[in-house]
């Protein structure tokens, strides 16, 4: 079979449906390809911030009926044991929005569907690229070939459309994400995302649909290969749990169904090359922490439908997404490492959400995706970056550990090269030399390490 088309979509996931309803609104016609449309189960996605809930509207999606049921999310509810604190962090305008991934996924596709202008071929999975065509395996029929002006490679983290126009799989692993959902709990603050940190990584937990709130637990690599690993996962987060969900977590933990996903790093660089653009996953990636991944790559749909330009678009979504992919690496590291820096840094980062309302505010902007600027971004890092190093000397000074104090300004001041270095635009990325992938890259391998001995 051959079809013909403006643009072919490679991928019919939330991304590669909001750029198919974006570049039908142009008046393009579309083809969208979907090599697995009968997959169920699959654990990714389920919180979306106030910015990917107008992304959606923009497309013509203003309501998804499977978060209708429960409530909206007004925000983060964040909790620490060290150093002690917990606080409620509020979107500053609209809320977000919480649904079960699959139900999602299905309604998006139904909605670029029934689309005028869409042609949806389910069962066709990318095999080859040859110029402007696409060719697809399909279930029991011959090869099909897709002939565009465009080609859009939104076939997430493994994309093969990357690797056909020979960019790198730059991906590093980070961890791995455990998935459970409970029945019949209240959570600590309804209508919250809540992220409970503890020994290592964190804890989220929020409710998908009326009965049923996703658990997502961080497992570090070492902890997930062992033969105990339940048990061993059990230890490491039972300190950080609400009293609330401490059993329920630990029956379905060890006795009920356990989903798994990796987390992964790719930071966002390639955009594509000459007629196919990368969207979504596809671009990068990080650990899903902040809940900014779709944030991302809605905002990449939008921009592209709007630009006939690929540099254009590159470039636009370059400075659109380097504060959030920054702010998501950079967090998930201070939390997810014990060292002399990481406590420092934690700190500070809980003094200026305790007692600067303004900065407070502006931190949960680059969270929800509601304020890409860099500058900003930089300037709320650095205020942040001083006070650690006052944590840094007064902790050293109580302990009388001068190595202690040494260590953490040195961790600090990596922070700080690396937050810089990352924010230098792209034609001086030359200029990057030979970084750590991610700023405490180093003493995460270490710590899991040590974790397997625990
Ligand atoms: C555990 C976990 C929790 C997360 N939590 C959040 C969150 O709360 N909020 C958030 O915004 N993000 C979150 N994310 C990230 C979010 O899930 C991703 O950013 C999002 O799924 C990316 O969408 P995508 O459409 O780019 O790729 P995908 O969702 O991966 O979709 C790609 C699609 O392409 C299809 N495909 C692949 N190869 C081919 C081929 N060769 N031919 C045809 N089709 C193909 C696949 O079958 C799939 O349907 C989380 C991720 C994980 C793993």
């Amino acid at each position: 079979m051959e079809y013909r088309a403006d643009v072919a979509i490679v991928g019919a996931g939330p991304v590669g449906c909001v750029a198919a309803l974006a570049h039908a609104r142009t008046g393009r016609k579309v083809v969208l390809i979907e090599a697995n449309p009968t997959r169920k189960n699959r654990f990714a996605g389920e919180l979306l911030h106030p910015a990917a809930v107008s992304a959606l509207s923009a497309v013509g999606i203003h309501s998804i009926p499977c978060a209708n049921d429960h409530l909206p999310n007004r925000g983060f509810a964040i909790s620490s044991v060290d150093p002690d604190f917990t606080t409620l962090l509020d979107h500053p305008g609209a809320p977000g929005i919480t649904f079960e991934f699959n139900h999602f996924v299905d309604h998006l596709r139904e909605r670029a569907i029934a689309t005028e202008g869409v042609q949806f071929l389910p069962h066709h999975r990318v095999v080859d690229l040859k110029g402007d065509t696409l060719v697809c395996k399909v279930r029991d029929e011959e090869d099909a070939l897709i002939r565009a002006d465009r080609i859009i490679g939104a076939d997430g983290r493994f994309s093969v459309i990357r690797k056909l126009i020979g960019i790198e799989d730059d991906r590093a692993v980070l961890s791995y994400m455990a998935g459970l959902l409970l029945k019949d709990v209240t959570l600590p603050h309804e209508g919250y995302g809540h992220v409970m940190w503890g020994k290592a990584g964190p804890v989220l937990a929020y409710r998908i649909e009326e009965n049923g709130v996703r658990i997502c637990i961080d497992v570090p690599t070492v902890v997930k290969k062992r033969k105990d690993a339940k048990e061993a996962i059990w230890n490491l987060i039972r300190e950080q749990l609400p009293e609330a969900l401490k059993q329920p977590i630990h029956d379905e933990l060890m006795n009920g169904k356990v989903l798994w996903a990796v987390n992964e790093l790719r930071p966002r660089i390639h955009y594509g090359r000459g007629r196919v653009a990368l969207v979504g996953d596809a671009v990068g990636h990080f650990h899903p922490m902040t809940g900014a991944g779709m944030t991302m790559g809605f905002g990449d749909a939008l921009e592209l439908a709007a630009c006939d330009d690929l540099e254009r678009y590159r470039a636009r979504r370059h400075a659109g997404s380097l504060s959030p992919a920054m702010l998501a690496t950079a967090l998930y590291e201070i939390f997810a490492v014990r060292s002399a820096p990481t406590l420092a840094l934690r700190k500070a980062i809980f003094d200026i959400w305790s007692e600067e309302p303004v900065l407070r505010e502006r931190s949960m902007a680059f969270l929800a995706g509601t304020d890409p600027s860099i500058t900003r971004l930089l300037n709320v890092g650095m205020r942040m970056v001083v006070r650690a190093f006052r944590h840094v000397v007064r902790d050293a000074a109580r302990d009388r550990d001068i190595g202690q104090g040494i260590d953490g300004s040195r961790g600090i001041a990596g922070l700080v090269r690396w937050l810089l270095t990352e924010a230098v635009p792209p034609s001086m990325q030359m200029l990057k030399g030979d970084l750590p992938l991610t700023p405490f890259e180093q003493r995460r391998l270490l710590q899991q390490q040590q974790l397997d001995h625990l």
